[in-house]
């Protein structure tokens, strides 16, 4: 008999290489070896030595003999993605160099001499790598899918043809604010600006288009289907995804869950760290010295990026609220313009007043910490989750993609903040600052600690979640590689 089978199933994790899909598909690795499993976690070699170099990656995985790094061959061009642009060519590049690598490493997996591994039993792939589908069926192993997005920008996405075959893309006219009908589920309160980013095009034969769609429309074909999401937040719309994707784990916040299952089995440590950048610290001391909820965090994640003219408009607006606020920019944040700009002697005076700006914080902790009221997003979905978890009030500055549907159902439906979608002049930003930290702070606290008590819920022994990544594990453990 071979041994082999005795030893536990072999998950490949293969992530799209940016910030927000590494973070949330390591979270998942470290829960799938805490459940027992052996992980391989397929990413660039870039990736690779940002994670040595920045994150606690080594020191956390070495407690896990059966995870192991696998890289790709080479660099690719787009590589450490700082920009919605430089999304797409990465997309593209990873598409040519990562096939003949998956399938080489599959088939190889089988044949190998590893005495302490099976060979891949199942492969978790980035749902937008659908690549890896193809790969998958040909040699015969089970695939899941894994989306990093919410599930209502998941749904959106899946409904595109809908919205094209009724006639409601391309966009026709300027008013964005019409409501859009054919969402199932979203009826009522979604409006043409609230699609992702993509629709906001005038011809729908363009490539990245074509790529969300073709990509998103792939997903019933997989075993199943995994969301970074909870039961009690998205419901409704788990319920319509069900409908196309009957086998759906809800295992999030995955963040929050990790910590939860590290707790359970009494593995005492710091944060999970997965950053791509450098945290500085020094944040976090700043934030011991501010009165509890007080300070605004401002953060606007891995890629999104704003011209100079923006930035000066949220510079007043924060300076103006007279509120203070932690504000994280990274160096590339704000391309055309070298070097540090300045600004007026009041801006500068009201910075080092109430402001503390930093390169890249160490967010979980910070959107932890008691200073921390309220938080000025771009609604990426690790932040949203991030600050629910935590019951932090948002006001959301979508950039691209999920972000603009994200930033709606936190304003309209689930009432944990503000939206301030396509402005952010500082009469505004000053104006809706306000609101979250004071005018409205009890109503948006009030929902935000209700919503992080069911996201808590969710994770306890029993709760969705928590059921889920156990029937996850499960499911994975039963599956046949095809001989
Ligand atoms: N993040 C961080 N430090 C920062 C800003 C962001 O650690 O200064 C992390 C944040 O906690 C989140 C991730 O980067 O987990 C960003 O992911 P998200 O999905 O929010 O946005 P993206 O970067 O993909 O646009």
């Amino acid at each position: 008999m071979d041994h082999k089978a005795e030893l536990p199933p072999h998950v490949l994790i293969f992530p799209f290489p940016a910030q927000g899909h590494v973070n949330a598909m390591l979270k998942l690795a470290e829960l799938l070896c805490l459940g027992g499993l052996h992980v391989t976690f397929l990413i660039t070699p870039g990736i690779h030595r940002r994670l040595l170099l920045h994150a606690n990656v080594q020191s956390r995985f070495e407690t896990y003999t059966g995870f192991r790094f696998e890289s790709l061959p080479e660099e690719l061009p787009g590589g450490n993605p700082h920009s919605a642009d430089r999304l797409m060519q990465l997309y593209y590049a990873l598409n040519i160099a990562a096939k003949p690598f998956l399938r080489r490493f599959l088939v190889s997996s089988r044949l190998g001499d590893d005495s302490r591994r099976r060979p891949v039993t199942c492969i978790i792939a980035d749902g937008i790598l659908s690549l890896a589908l193809e790969i998958a069926q040909d040699v015969g192993t089970p695939i899941i899918f894994f989306r990093t997005i919410s599930a209502c920008a998941f749904w959106s996405y899946f409904c595109i043809p809908e919205l094209i075959k009724a006639g409601e893309l391309p966009l026709n006219g300027d008013d964005m604010d019409a409501l859009v009908a054919n969402v199932r589920g979203m009826e009522g309160f979604l409006r043409r600006r609230d699609l992702p980013s993509f629709c906001r095009i005038a011809d729908l034969g363009g490539h990245d288009f074509q790529m969300v769609l073709n990509e998103t429309q792939q997903t019933p074909r997989a075993q199943g289907l995994i969301l970074n999401t909870f039961e009690d937040l998205e419901a409704p719309i788990l319920s319509q995804i069900r409908t196309a994707c009957p086998k759906l784990y809800t295992i999030g916040p995955l963040h929050s869950h990790l910590k939860a299952r590290l707790r359970e089995k009494r593995k005492l440590q710091s944060t999970s760290s997965n950053s791509l950048l450098q945290e500085d610290r020094s944040c976090l001391r700043w934030l011991d010295e501010q009165p509890p909820k007080s300070v605004i965090y401002v953060s606007f994640g891995s890629i999104a990026i704003m011209t100079p003219d923006q930035r000066m408009e949220f510079w007043h607006g924060l300076v103006n609220s007279g509120k203070r606020f932690l504000w994280v920019i990274r160096p590339d944040s704000v391309p055309g313009k070298d070097g540090e700009q300045h600004g007026s002697t009041e801006l500068e005076k009201g910075t080092k007043e109430r402001g503390y700006m930093v390169g890249w914080a160490p967010q979980e902790e910070v959107l932890a910490h008691p200073a921390i009221g309220g938080f000025l997003t771009h609604s990426g979905w690790n932040s949203t989750l991030e600050s629910i978890v935590e019951g932090v009030p948002m006001i959301c500055w979508p950039y691209f993609a999920d972000q603009q549907i994200n930033s709606r159902f936190v304003g309209e439906v689930w009432k944990l903040g503000e939206d301030m979608k396509d402005t952010c002049d500082r009469v505004t930003v000053e104006k809706m600052v306000n609101e979250l930290m004071d005018v409205k702070k009890d109503h948006f606290t009030k929902s935000a600690d209700e919503m992080a008590n069911l996201a808590a819920k969710s994770l306890s022994e029993g709760g969705s979640s928590y059921s889920n990544l156990d029937r996850l594990i499960q499911d994975i453990t039963l599956m046949v590689v095809a001989s």
